[in-house]
């Protein structure tokens, strides 16, 4: 049998790549500010910015958007969503929202505030910013093993359950508002969660009277390495997995914007009835009634088609199989990526490539531009102009880490397209001695990764 794995789908409908020349390209970045978010998508030929909402929806899911059933109350499209989402989680109350971070605000409004703890092996940003706007804090323990970034350990994503003891006692388990396993990681390099992991937090959870929460866009790529790399599961289907991991849990909180295949859409889902009901109070407030929330009923139907999808063991397997493809290869040219491949994204340090360029000037936006000045491929910087700080007299406080990512939007690229992005690291590589720095000339107090504004560094060092 032939060992190529294809694309499991055939193009129907298609957009146009506008191509554009290495100097259009740079005066394009220039006119940007060096900051690949202030680009027009028109200018950019491969888009790795986001593996979010930007995924391509099946034939199915557009016959699903056709059929919505838009009433107000009680439409059928409801209870299409409600029934897959029920039969996959487990979960009986299932409150739809407009996207992950309304469910988060919803849930974690309720559960959070003032004194209260939230522990996760990695919170997300909004994850982090709904809590912490709450008042409550977010403690992030990952296993100790995911600081090596090139060994080959396979579930780097879990929790550290020695330190998960440590902070519950700490704290007291009363104060612990909940214990969020985000699955996979998405922050801590796309890396999975193994199901032993998953079982003994449930376990810690319930010996100590704490809710366990499941922050699962990501679930069926997390399914896909528990059956390849976890023992006992090897004759599992994905869907199974994943609803063992459910069975673990008092609830999740979904971005439909990732693993259910569609651009806009999310959900929070319970055990609990008393939780459910004070959210499903907010829900209405906030969102809408509980049979739509956030959601019109055309989107409720494309995600119940996606999350169907998602499971299939050929779509799957292309799908990790395929970010590994990109991962792998640029790792055999020499450029240093965050090992294993996670499932949505490749991670580049840049720190590492660009050893001569200080953290003052930004390594990682530094090879961001660099991609898109060589092959108008947009990827975004996760280092210190998205986490750095400054000190009292003004000196940059750096991230832990330099890193680029490349995130893989579902079911869009061909295997052609990321050989060009391959392709387009060689000459990165060569020039990345020459390349130069750069720096900020402008930028907010928060978020500034979204509008800073950059210059060429005139210098190398110190003088910044
Ligand atoms: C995307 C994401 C969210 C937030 O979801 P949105 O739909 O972007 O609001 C929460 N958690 C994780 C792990 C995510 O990747």
């Amino acid at each position: 049998m032939p060992k190529t794995i294809i694309e499991p789908f055939k193009i129907k409908s298609v957009e146009p790549i506008f191509m554009s020349t290495p100097e259009e390209r740079e005066r394009y970045i220039k006119e940007a500010h060096y900051n690949p978010f202030l680009l027009h998508s028109r200018h950019v030929i491969i888009d790795l910015l986001t593996d979010s909402g930007t995924s391509a929806m099946s034939s199915e899911q557009w016959a699903g958007i056709m059929r919505g059933d838009e009433s107000y109350a009680g439409a059928s499209s409801w209870e299409i969503f409600y029934d897959e989402v029920r039969d996959l989680t487990g979960f009986e109350y299932v409150l739809p929202t407009h996207q992950g971070r309304a469910a988060e605000r919803i849930l974690y409004g309720q559960l959070g505030g003032q004194g209260k703890v939230f522990l996760s092996n990695t919170h997300f940003d909004t994850t982090r910013a709904n809590i912490e706007f709450g008042g409550a804090a977010a403690i992030d323990i990952p296993t100790h093993l995911a600081a090596d970034h090139d060994s080959d350990y396979h579930f780097k994503g879990d929790i550290d359950l020695r330190r998960l003891e440590e902070e519950i006692a700490k704290h007291g388990a009363e104060n612990i508002a909940a214990v969020v396993l985000t699955v996979t990681n998405n922050s801590g390099g796309g890396q999975p969660v193994s199901m032993e992991n998953a079982r003994l937090t449930a376990d810690i959870c319930r010996r100590n009277n704490i809710l366990f929460i499941l922050d699962c866009c990501r679930i069926a790529e997390n399914a896909w390495f528990i059956r390849e790399y976890e023992k006992g599961f090897e004759g599992r289907s994905y869907r199974e997995i994943a609803q063992e991991m459910f069975r673990l849990a008092d609830g999740c909180i979904m971005s439909a914007k990732k693993d259910a295949l569609v651009n806009m859409g999310g959900f929070l889902a319970l055990r609990d009835a008393k939780i459910a009901e004070a959210c499903t109070n907010l829900l209405i407030i906030t969102e809408g009634f509980v049979t739509y929330g956030g959601l019109s009923g055309r989107d409720m139907e494309a995600i119940a088609q996606g999350l169907r999808e998602v499971f299939d063991t050929d779509y799957l397997n292309y799908r990790i199989v395929s970010t590994r493809y990109l991962g792998e290869h640029i790792r055999a040219k020499g450029i240093p990526v965050l090992y294993p491949i996670g499932g949505h994204a490749v991670y580049v340090d840049a720190s590492l490539l660009y050893p001569h360029i200080p953290v003052n000037q930004y390594p990682g936006q530094v090879l961001v531009c660099e991609l898109y000045k060589r092959g108008g491929i947009r990827a975004v910087e996760i280092g210190s102009v998205m986490f750095g700080k400054y000190d009292e007299a003004g000196n940059l406080i750096p991230a832990a880490s330099e890193l680029v990512r490349l995130a893989i939007p579902r079911r869009v690229y061909t295997q052609s397209h990321i050989d060009y992005v391959i392709e387009v690291f060689d000459e990165i590589k060569d020039a990345a001695n020459e390349t130069k720095g750069l720096r900020i000339v402008k930028e907010t107090p928060f978020l500034r990764h979204f509008t800073a504004h950059f210059e060429v560094a005139a210098t190398a060092a110190a003088a910044a």
